[in-house]
């Protein structure tokens, strides 16, 4: 079987395309002080001009971070926005189709069913596990794109190591693997075996360990050849400057997030520990993300109980696997002695 190649799988009219140039791409490397080609205004610096398109300087700051190389790395308005474009450049609508694990993030269908692409699930085991040769059963010649997640939203588990490097040498079509749990995972993830695989494409981003959902910020690491296409068709200010400067300065102070992420694996051991305690509780999954998964005997009746109380966590009862399940994030360790006292009261005072 001879593997498809990088324009094979790209939509026709995305192969053709010819970008937008914005005033900002065209001028690039000479020393520039007076700005007359985007019709900005001149007054109310710094917000009244375009930011860069290219993200540059925030790109050379996460490259030294990541180890990886600038022309490796897209950056969207969050994880969402690269999600959506994996469709628009790769899946022709209602002839193409993408085979992802089930349950997993909602957005990946989300996306599928607005590009009017057929969303093909293969169910995990129950151990939240899956095969390769499940994935790849699922498949046909229209099959374009996989979807992982690992660590997994909303069970919370690493996949498997040996099965995702299975499939990335089995399927010829592109395998986006969302790792935007990665940092609280023991696994350093697959950003380091980036190179070796050019039909990887490895979601993170700003929204979870680096503290920063309002940003709206997100990162795949791909080959050049595919973030050159997802460029191509992107905004071009898809990035705002206060973004881009925030995330900036969040990368000098990575070690600040390295201590939320020890804060939250010491509270997450912790949590775990007295969650599994509770008469409530049935079962609380094994982690490696900043949440826990949990059977509980009600979860439709508790969740609403913990509601009344103020304490907001997310049901997931009706999703595959997951009957009787709430999702519960890690919380600063006043929010989580809340959560659990309001669980202890639960049954005893009513
Ligand atoms: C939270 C989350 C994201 C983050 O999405 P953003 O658009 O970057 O905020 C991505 N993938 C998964 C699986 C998530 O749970």
């Amino acid at each position: 079987m001879s593997r498809r190649t990088l324009e094979q799988l790209v939509r026709p009219n995305i192969l053709r395309l010819k970008p937008y140039s914005s005033a900002r791409d065209e001028y690039s490397g000479h020393e520039a002080s007076v700005f007359l080609d985007a019709n900005e205004n001149p007054y109310n610096a710094p917000h009244n001009r375009y930011p860069d398109p290219m993200q540059r300087e925030l790109k050379t700051a996460l490259a030294r971070i990541k180890h990886v190389d600038p022309a490796c790395i897209f950056l969207g308005n969050g994880s969402d926005e690269a999600i959506d474009l994996m469709y628009r450049a790769f899946c022709e609508p209602r002839v193409d189709n993408v085979v992802a694990i089930d349950p997993t993030y909602g957005m990946y269908q989300v996306c599928a069913e607005v590009n009017d692409v057929e969303y093909r699930k293969v169910l995990l085991d129950t151990h939240f596990q899956f095969t390769a040769r499940a994935m790849l059963e699922a498949a046909d010649e229209h099959t374009k794109l996989m979807f992982l997640c690992s660590p997994n939203n909303p069970t919370g588990n690493s996949l498997a190591r040996t099965e995702i490097e299975a499939l990335l040498q089995a399927f010829d079509g592109l395998v986006v693997l969302d790792e935007a749990y990665i940092d609280f995972a023991s696994d350093a993830g697959f950003l380091p075996e980036l190179a070796e695989h050019p039909n990887l494409v490895i979601l993170q981003t700003f929204s979870k360990a680096w503290g920063c959902a309002a940003l709206r910020l997100g990162m795949a690491f791909a080959s050049p050849a595919i973030v050159d296409i997802l460029n191509k068709i992107k905004y071009p200010y898809n990035v705002n400057l206060l973004t881009q400067r925030q995330a900036l300065e969040m990368t000098y102070r990575l070690y600040e997030k390295e201590r939320w992420v020890d804060t939250l694996k010491t509270e997450r051991g912790w949590l775990g520990k007295v969650l599994r305690g509770l008469p409530c509780v049935q079962e609380v999954y094994p982690t490696d993300a900043n949440f826990f998964l949990v059977r509980v005997t009600d979860a439709p009746a508790l969740y609403r109980y913990l509601v009344e109380r103020g304490i907001i966590v997310r049901s997931r009862h009706t999703v595959a696997l997951c009957g009787n399940c709430l999702r519960i994030t890690v919380g600063t360790h006043r929010e989580n002695e809340q959560l659990i006292a309001a669980l202890q009261a639960h049954g005893t005072d009513e």
